[in-house]
């Protein structure tokens, strides 16, 4: 499946006829405005909502607005299976692409019952080109990679969606399964990375820094009416104004170790601040129970404790203890600044 960028463009869901074929003409349109662009388009037409309560896809009559997008604009459909009854139906409507969603992902049963069920329909994947397994909800590229090899078995073009955990990438996760199998395509979703429209160009840069091998986008003709996922849906024209500056990005170091370790060690900074912000959460708590029981904010015993396990810490990762120390006493201070202004 590796060759030239490839862009899987649509809205969360398939909500209407109107809204899947108004979407689909609007992301074809770009054609005409942009040299040798092609993609896929996207929607999910079963949904695994948070809540019961929510839409949860339009189901089977989706597909034949699907099958109206093939035939209308000439582009591939692509849509998630979760069951082995979703891999029939789209297989006999003649689904070009199917992608296992980050919660089935996390599931082997679910991914080998999908694999099995492709295998056993052999004479209706004629029309089958490839499928795409994002990575499970939880960090775990074992599990990620096992399922690539569980769908190499049905002897399809297999892919893999980086889609983060959570609205957090997890670049750790994604450089291992690079590094272990270069050969397979990997694509990114800024989408439900962040779930949020606005950060959306901002990651697609990684697509470049990384090299990786396009990207699964999700692009609504009304974000703002959409009836899952509208907080990070994009128009057409945005993903159109994006797609001038990824391919303008000619980066020399694209795709080299040193930005996918980079990427790492951002992460892992925005972690350690929300981690100090959810210390400094826990620590008003405290200086309201202390108000409220007459104790004052600095304890220094308690303080002395803190920081007496801390530096054991670093004793045993062979850290310096004047760092670690200095790190606590820049902590507390904050702490303390905080529940003596309460
Ligand atoms: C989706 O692509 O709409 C979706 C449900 O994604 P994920 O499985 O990544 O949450
Ligand atoms: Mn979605």
């Amino acid at each position: 499946m590796k060759g030239k960028s490839v862009y899987i463009l649509g809205p969360c869901s398939a909500e209407s006829r109107e809204q899947v074929l108004r979407t689909a003409g609007q992301i074809g349109d770009l054609r005409s405005q942009i040299d040798d662009f092609k993609f896929i388009f996207r929607a999910g037409v079963w949904k695994p909502r948070t809540s019961p309560h929510t839409f949860q896809g339009a189901g089977e009559e989706g597909l034949a607005w699907l099958q109206e997008v093939q035939r209308r604009y000439h582009v591939p459909v692509a849509t998630e299976v979760a069951t082995p009854e979703h891999v029939v139906a789209a297989l006999q409507a003649g689904i070009d692409y199917l992608w296992i969603g980050a919660r089935s992902s996390a599931n082997p049963i679910v991914v080998q019952s999908i694999v099995d069920t492709i295998s056993n329909c052999k004479l209706q994947i004629a029309n089958l080109k490839g499928i795409f397994i994002k990575n499970p909800v939880n960090a775990d590229a074992d599990l990620w990679l096992g399922n690539i090899e569980r769908l190499e078995k049905t002897g399809l073009p297999v892919g893999v969606i980086h889609r983060g955990c959570g609205h957090q990438p997890c670049w750790s996760m994604a450089h291992t399964v690079r590094l272990a199998r270069p050969d397979i395509p990997m694509l990114l979703d800024p989408s439900h990375m962040s779930g949020d429209a606005s950060q959306v160009p901002n990651l697609l840069r990684k697509v470049s820094e990384l090299g990786l091998d396009g990207a699964m986008i999700e692009v609504h003709c009304c974000p703002e009416e959409a009836l899952s996922d509208k907080k990070q849906q994009i128009l057409p024209s945005v993903f159109s104004d994006q797609y001038s500056v990824i391919s303008d990005q000619c980066s020399v170091i694209s795709g080299h170790e040193l930005n996918w370790l980079r990427a790492e060690i951002d992460e892992l900074d925005d972690r350690l601040w929300d981690t100090i912000l959810a210390r400094m959460e826990v620590s008003e708590r405290i200086g309201v129970w202390k108000r409220a029981h007459g104790v004052a904010p600095l304890q220094p015993e308690r303080y002395q404790q803190i920081v007496q396990q801390r530096l054991q810490w670093a004793q045993i990762h062979g850290i310096e203890a004047n760092s670690v120390q200095q790190i606590f006493d820049a902590i507390h201070h904050e702490s303390l600044k905080k529940q003596a202004y309460q």
